[in-house]
């Protein structure tokens, strides 16, 4: 194995010397992206959610496993409540500035508690993949996780990743 730029060992690059394909752990704004959009972070792979918005365990195309540690999803649900929560807040806020000073106090009530269960469930996905971008970053991809052909790729010598 041969490290030829500023990765980390873990993480990449990982050099095949058969095809001379350099294999690495995306770039953090391809990673924040593709979180960002529901994608799976480490391929791009979308799909990853069935019925009930529950995520799959692992990525249909890389096999990324979604819960890399015991206990993973609890940073997902932390970054939902507090997306959630600031969600409600700028309701608040927008609510109370166009209707001042008249405030419909019934109707902002019924909406704000509609914003306040509705989000969360809405956002959770999102939450999840965000998480495991976030997730990468910290932790960068170890050479088991995934099926390097389908995460980012680079030709020995090019820079910059293939966007896939
Ligand atoms: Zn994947």
């Amino acid at each position: 194995m041969t490290s030829t730029s500023n990765h980390d060992a873990q993480g990449g690059p990982f050099l095949d010397p058969d095809t001379e394909t350099i294999y690495a752990t995306p770039r953090w704004r391809t990673l924040l992206y593709r979180g960002a959009t529901r994608a799976c972070p480490a391929c791009g792979q979308r799909k990853l959610f069935g019925w009930g918005l529950t995520i799959k365990e692992d990525c249909p195309r890389c096999g990324l496993h979604f819960e890399r540690i015991e206990g993973h999803w609890i940073g997902a649900i932390g970054m939902n409540t507090i997306v959630s929560f600031f969600m409600i807040l700028v309701y608040l806020i927008v609510g109370l500035v166009a209707t001042f000073p008249d405030f419909p106090v019934k109707e902002l009530v019924i909406f704000g508690v509609a914003v306040a269960i509705i989000h969360p469930i809405l956002f959770q996905p999102t939450a999840q993949t965000l998480w495991s971008a976030i997730d990468i970053l910290m932790r960068k991809l170890e050479p088991h996780e995934v099926d390097w052909r389908f995460v980012t790729r680079q030709r020995k010598g090019k820079t910059g990743n293939r966007p896939s």
